[in-house]
């Protein structure tokens, strides 16, 4: 079954389809359909169910092990809320799996008091009018969702046009630097060093760029991001071998007699020993915030075109 026939036959079934993912409801409960393909063939789904409350872990691995024939049940990382269900197959068999899958799935869910969520997502309130992909398929005002989504194109077109490359580099490194701030007083007051407070220089950087108004173009904000955020750790290196040395030896030279000795005195092997493990733990926070880093006005306009594509508005008081 190719893409577009399975796309067809979801719309047939009355789900609503954007891009190349399929939103329903099974039982009253939301769900995505994300479709594998390989060779322009679907050959497996991921369905995904965002659910209020957990199954208990002995109800779960239960329906894990009865679902094996059909499929493998899996939480989406560590939220419990989100609950997937993969199936193989082809044609008729792939459907037939996962109406069998959905249909012992939502039982259980019904079985164990485990309901919709009721609150939106955007606003925290009750009373959704409607349904839309924000995270998983969940319950939601169609206002709040047209809102936010419109909002989040609008500031990506006005970024577009007005955006700046050097006000945006210059608010990164302001941004590294003040994420390097906790780094220094731990290195220098309690002599340690923090993985997580290393990651904070990209973070910094990232959130500087943003709030100087750079503009957000893959290309430009993640070397801006990495190259910042490498430099920042070699200046912290040095800050802080400059104030130990100081402080150790009661001798405050210039800072650019400092510089002199430090080049001088170390090899380029030296200072890799020194900011190697700080680097690994630079990378780990760059590691982190890459979701965020690599998000640029293409991604916003698009995630927020899928999120009001799957927009599907049902009575009040749902
Ligand atoms: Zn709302």
């Amino acid at each position: 079954m190719q893409l577009q026939e399975f796309l067809n036959s979801a719309a047939q079934q009355h789900m609503v389809v954007a891009d190349s993912l399929a939103f329903g409801e099974f039982q009253s409960f939301p769900f995505t359909m994300n479709p594998h393909v390989r060779n322009n063939e679907v050959t497996s789904v991921t369905a995904l169910f965002k659910v209020a409350g957990t199954l208990p872990n002995k109800v779960f691995s239960d329906l894990r092990k009865n679902l094996k024939p059909l499929g493998s049940l899996a939480y989406q990382g560590t939220d419990k809320s989100m609950i997937l269900f993969t199936c193989a197959g082809s044609d008729a068999d792939l459907w037939n799996k996962l109406t069998m899958g959905f249909t012992q799935i939502t039982q259980c869910f019904w079985a164990n008091g485990i309901g919709v969520p009721q609150q939106c997502p955007l606003c925290h309130n009750g009373g959704c009018d409607s349904l839309a992909f924000v995270g998983g398929y969940v319950p939601v005002h169609a206002s709040c969702v047209q809102n936010q989504a419109y909002g989040a194109i609008a500031q990506a077109e006005n970024n577009r046009q007005t955006g700046n490359y050097a006000l945006g580099i210059l608010g990164a490194l302001l941004g590294a630097l003040v994420g390097s701030i906790p780094t220094v007083l731990l290195m220098l007051f309690l002599h340690m060093i923090s993985a997580w407070l290393y990651a904070l220089i990209p973070l910094g950087a990232y959130y500087g760029y943003k709030l100087c108004k750079g503009k957000m173009v893959k290309g430009v904000v993640i070397p801006v991001v990495v190259i910042l955020s490498l430099l920042m750790v070699m200046v912290v290196e040095l800050t802080v071998t400059y104030i130990s040395v100081g402080r150790e030896y009661k001798w405050w030279m210039s800072v650019g007699e400092f510089l002199v000795r430090y080049f001088d005195a170390m090899s380029f092997g030296d200072i890799m020993m020194d900011i190697g493990m700080p680097l690994l733990f630079t990378a780990l926070g760059i590691f982190i915030s890459w979701d965020q880093i690599r998000r640029s006005n293409i991604d916003i306009e698009t995630s927020a075109d899928l999120t009001l594509k799957s927009l599907f508005r049902k009575n009040a008081g749902m």
